[in-house]
């Protein structure tokens, strides 16, 4: 133990106050997050876009056959092919996976669309060389907002997680797909667009009927869940009968977008206005994994440059000026290390960004870590709050994933915990005691979820149903 000097140890107070959400904001939060959402779903709308994603059904665990599926999430790009075998709730599975290159992420619509294609083609002449593949169905996991007016249709609202590709906003995007890899004479078919979330529920349900919420936090956040089209007044010009099921993609991450709630600092603030789409994703900013390095690098650069805190005196922070250069596995990395020492902190910080810290500095480091991943995971069981709120679920099971979710050290349990702050359970009597709601690991949404839908989309179609 060293004696933290009293500047950094008034900083590291000023941070917690900044970075703390007490019980009472979170319900706060959960109430007003809980009228977004049903403002979503009206005619009128609201922030929250509340898409319809025509997935109109649970699955039994009986479905079958093998599909292949595309899933574009913000850092991969994955192609799968899986096997939804005769055992009741079992699959197989293949897959490939291609990192999604940097300057795609900002080039143009064509260049994207080659690159998709090209991925697929790659693996399926890997898989079926020569095969006739007329019969194959694909599930498209376009983890982004899109409006649909049918399942294989989506037009993209705006790109999330910093993607910012020409062309493509405002566009329906399954046709731009279709013409590519038809350029290519592959003869696959598109039968269902869908969101990550969405095939998250989907997946999870498939072997666990408790299952209610899909929920996603990785690079970005987001969650789905059923609502019947009775509830859904913007699609009452669709006649549905009323107790029609329809899952209902969230796209959260644009929660407060208008600044009501969320207790934003002015690092919040800065990560907004850096951004590819300033005023949009306000709740994701706060929370999702491509965020949380910027927020804390951020704090670190501001934290120097005060001339009252004495903070990397003397050594050159060029490496941590530059914007997005940590990402939230850095802070994982930070907060996994024994507090004893410290080591593996000195040593990142020595190794990525040519700064030393001392003791005191590296306490801060570990403080600020804390945190932000606090915050982060905090906030997010406001969203699945909100809707058990809405949809009166006293017990059932969350199923989640994503890299934060799996990776982020302490992440379930500081979301539980706030659950069971929000939601105003008993204490446990004992650590196996299971909470009423409970957030799980999910099944592999963006791949078995998308087979799983496009088979439930074959199976509407087959029984006559729209
Ligand atoms: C996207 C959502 C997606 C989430 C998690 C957000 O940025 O808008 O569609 O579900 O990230 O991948
Ligand atoms: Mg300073």
């Amino acid at each position: 133990m060293v004696d933290v000097p009293k500047d950094l140890i008034d900083e590291i107070k000023k941070l917690e106050e900044h970075f703390t959400v007490d019980t009472a904001k979170l319900k706060e939060i959960t109430e007003h997050f809980i009228n977004e959402l049903t403002k979503g779903l009206s005619v009128e709308g609201g922030s929250i876009p509340m898409n319809p994603t025509w997935c109109m059904a649970m699955p039994t665990g009986e479905e079958q056959g093998t599909f292949l599926a595309l899933d574009m999430g913000g850092t991969n790009l994955r192609v799968c092919e899986i096997i939804l075998t005769d055992q009741k709730s079992e699959f197989d599975i293949i897959q490939s996976k291609y990192r999604m290159p940097e300057e795609l992420k900002t080039g143009d619509a064509d260049e994207l669309w080659e690159y998709v294609a090209d991925c697929l083609q790659q693996f399926v002449e890997a898989h079926h060389p020569g095969e006739n593949l007329d019969k194959m169905h694909l599930g498209f996991t376009f983890s982004y907002p899109a409006t649909q007016d049918y399942i294989d249709h989506g037009v993209l609202q705006r790109w999330t997680k910093g993607f910012d590709i020409s062309g493509v906003e405002g566009e329906n995007v399954v046709p731009m797909f279709e013409a590519a890899i038809a350029r290519r004479g592959v003869p696959i078919k598109l039968t269902a667009l869908i969101n990550d979330t969405t095939g998250t529920l989907i997946a999870s349900a498939y072997t666990d009927t408790k299952m209610k919420i899909g929920c996603i936090f990785g690079t970005g956040c987001n969650a789905a869940y059923f609502e019947n089209t009775g509830s859904i007044p913007k699609l009452a010009h669709m006649k549905l009968p009323p107790d029609t099921p329809m899952a209902i993609n969230c796209e959260w991450g644009a929660f407060d977008n208008e600044h009501k709630v969320l207790p934003r600092t002015p690092y919040d603030i800065i990560i907004d206005k850096d951004s590819p789409r300033p005023g949009q994703q306000a709740f994701e900013k706060m929370i999702a994994g491509l965020y949380l390095g910027e927020l804390f690098r951020l704090v670190l650069v501001n934290l120097h440059d005060n001339e009252g805190v004495h903070i990397f005196e003397g050594q050159n922070i060029d490496k941590l000026r530059k914007a997005y250069t940590l990402d939230s596995s850095f802070l994982s990395l930070v907060e996994e290390d024994p507090f004893e020492n410290l080591s593996e902190t000195a040593d990142l910080f020595q190794n990525k960004l040519s700064i030393s810290p001392n003791r005191s500095e590296l306490e801060l480091i570990r403080r600020l870590a804390e945190l932000i991943g606090t915050r982060a995971a905090r906030l997010s069981a406001c969203g699945v709050a909100a809707i058990a709120k809405k949809k009166g679920y006293e017990s059932c099971h969350v199923g989640a994933d994503g890299s934060v979710f799996n990776k982020y050290p302490h992440f379930k349990q500081r979301g539980a915990q706030a659950l069971r702050e929000i939601l105003d359970w008993p204490e446990k009597k004992n650590q196996k005691e299971e909470d009423p709601i409970e957030i799980l690991a999910a099944e592999d949404g963006s791949g078995v979820g998308a087979a799983l839908i496009a088979a439930l989309t074959l199976q509407r179609v087959k029984d006559g149903n729209m």
